[in-house]
């Protein structure tokens, strides 16, 4: 296998979860065989908010809940015809019909924020497209030939300092996985815009990362979750990319069976993974 010249978080935040999911994807860009409905719901309340937020900074003013609705619901017709032909599994509580009404009612809280002005106005760019060297925090030198790139869904100024902080949006199913600082603070994600924010704006960036979270709970509604990052989380999470990105290289790839297969997009292909050569591995990972 090739080298791999490109990481963003969600690159290699799919290959800890799952390398086999990973490689079919990504190396083989095999056909998905299923697609799972939460993936589908979080896109599609994704698009939606930004599209409003988009609309908002152009001076179109705040829609109203209904023209929220109608933005959802384009965005929920989009999503679905991008994955026209491949099955998409709905998880127990939600099927197609729950799961749009619940991407409706997160956009039409995301617009009934008494503070959504303020919010939009700070933001300095949306779609922050990333593409930095990836610095080595042992040696301070870029590792050869590897990148750190992404998408940041919006680069903002903090409301508590000015300064410039990473912000994405998200969907969860529930509070649980964001009410520990230290988990949030340790998500690649979190230490590798912050890594990248520093690289590009140098004393203007903050050490905030700023999540704001869409809660799929019974009444739905948005939470702010805020960490502080020092040079340790962002350390952390470079050397974590370093190191992912070589086994990646490395062409090391091994089935993770867990609660997410499911609904993974390669389920029947896994189940023979067993039949593939090891062949391409490109060096010995154990030798001396
Ligand atoms: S079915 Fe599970 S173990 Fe197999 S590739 Fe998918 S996530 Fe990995």
């Amino acid at each position: 296998m090739s080298k791999i010249r490109f990481v963003s978080p969600s690159q290699l935040d799919t290959y800890r979860r799952c390398s086999l999911a990973w490689y079919y994807s990504k190396i083989e860009h095999a056909r998905e065989e299923r697609v799972a409905g939460v993936l589908v719901l979080g896109s599609c309340v994704d698009v939606s908010v930004k599209s409003i937020v988009h609309a908002v900074r152009e001076r179109t003013g705040i829609p109203s809940p209904a023209d929220a609705e109608e933005e959802c619901r384009r965005a929920w017709a989009s999503e679905l015809l991008a994955r026209e032909g491949t099955p998409i599994v709905w998880g127990e509580r939600a099927d197609a019909a729950k799961s749009l009404e619940i991407a409706i009612g997160l956009v039409q809280a995301f617009v009934a924020l008494p503070d959504l002005g303020q919010r939009i106005d700070r933001i300095v760019e949306l779609d922050l497209k990333v593409d930095v060297p990836l610095v080595n925090p042992l040696t301070g030198l870029s590792e050869p030939g590897l990148r750190l790139t992404g998408i940041l869904d919006a680069l903002e100024k903090s409301p508590k300092t000015g300064k410039l902080r990473p912000l994405d949006w998200k969907t969860a199913a529930s509070r649980s996985a964001w009410s520990d600082p230290r988990e949030v603070q340790e998500r690649l994600q979190s230490g590798l815009y912050s890594a990248a924010v520093h690289q590009l704006y140098g004393d203007a960036a903050s050490d905030e990362m700023s999540y704001f979270v869409g809660m799929k709970t019974k009444a739905v509604t948005w939470a702010d979750v805020d960490v502080e990052l020092d040079e340790t989380h962002r350390r952390r999470a470079l050397l974590t990319a370093i190191h992912v990105a070589g086994a990646m290289s490395a062409g090391i790839r091994v089935p993770n069976p867990g609660f997410m297969c499911g609904s993974c997009s390669f389920l029947d292909r896994c189940r023979t993974w067993h039949e593939t050569p090891a062949s391409d591995m490109k060096r010995d990972i154990f030798a001396a």
